[in-house]
């Protein structure tokens, strides 16, 4: 299980989330990647199997500026390190872009579900089979992104951090997480998400963390929590001031 880095803010979310990512790098990794996108909604997807140097490399003639970003650094569980099965991974149609920590135990009967409602599969990760099922739900009830997460988390066994942008939803980050870390964080006109409190801190000690079964949306500046039955849980989140000494997770 690795790392994950997430940012809705004003400023060029390449920049912060190669910074996260870096901060995410001592808990080793096989691949890496980041999703960016711009308030146009153009996004673009950047991988590499290799180091966060190599990815800087990559991305450093990238013409998109985004101030939304996903990242991911990736500790093979299911398939390869290669760049197919690195994050970010995209939904069929890439109407969903995710990044994800950790193991989907039941993938295999999901993803024939999934196959046999004619979904097809570029990678051999439970991740992508997690994504599609989220978009699958999110097709089929035309229902919103928490109440798809929740419909596809209800059936998913395993541990799991997910960061997820919806291509109807350009400004936002969504998030959950059963059984692996993560933590949500915000300043100003910025939010943040992390698998590793040592990588929001440059930015803010104000943070949260995201208990099991919980979902959210990081928007500038704005975090907004929801239970499994899709209720407004925000106001019974408190912040937490991380003193130098807590910093890792
Ligand atoms: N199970 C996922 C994969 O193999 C995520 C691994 C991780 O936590 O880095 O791609």
């Amino acid at each position: 299980m690795c790392g994950i880095f997430g940012y809705s803010g004003n400023i060029d979310a390449k920049k912060i989330l190669l910074e996260g990512l870096k901060k995410l790098e001592y808990r080793g990794y096989d691949s890496v990647g980041i999703a960016l996108r711009n308030e146009c909604n153009d996004t673009n997807i950047f991988k590499v199997v290799g180091k966060i140097d190599s990815l800087k490399e990559l991305t450093k003639d990238n013409k998109i500026k985004g101030n939304i970003g996903i990242g991911h650094t990736r500790w093979a569980t299911h398939g390869a390190a290669t760049i197919n099965n690195a994050h970010p991974i995209g939904s069929n149609d890439n109407n969903i872009i995710g990044v994800h920590n950790g193991i989907i135990e039941n993938y295999q009967e999901l993803k024939d579900k999934l196959l046999n409602k004619g979904y097809i599969f570029n990678s051999s990760t439970d991740t992508e089979v997690i994504i599609n099922l989220v978009d699958y739900y999110y097709k089929k009830y035309k229902i919103g992104p928490i109440d798809a997460i929740n419909k596809a988390l209800l059936r998913a066994r395993g541990t799991y951090a997910l960061a997820l942008i919806f291509k109807d939803y350009p400004n936002q980050v969504w998030f959950t997480k059963k059984g692996s870390p993560l933590l949500v964080a915000k300043k100003d006109d910025e939010s943040f998400l992390a698998s590793d409190s040592f990588a929001l801190i440059e930015y803010t000690n104000k943070i949260y963390y995201v208990e099991d079964y919980e979902c959210g949306v990081l928007e500038k500046g704005m975090i907004t929590f929801f239970d499994l039955n899709g209720n407004d849980i925000t106001n019974t989140k408190h912040e937490i001031i991380l003193r130098s000494e807590e910093r890792r997770v």
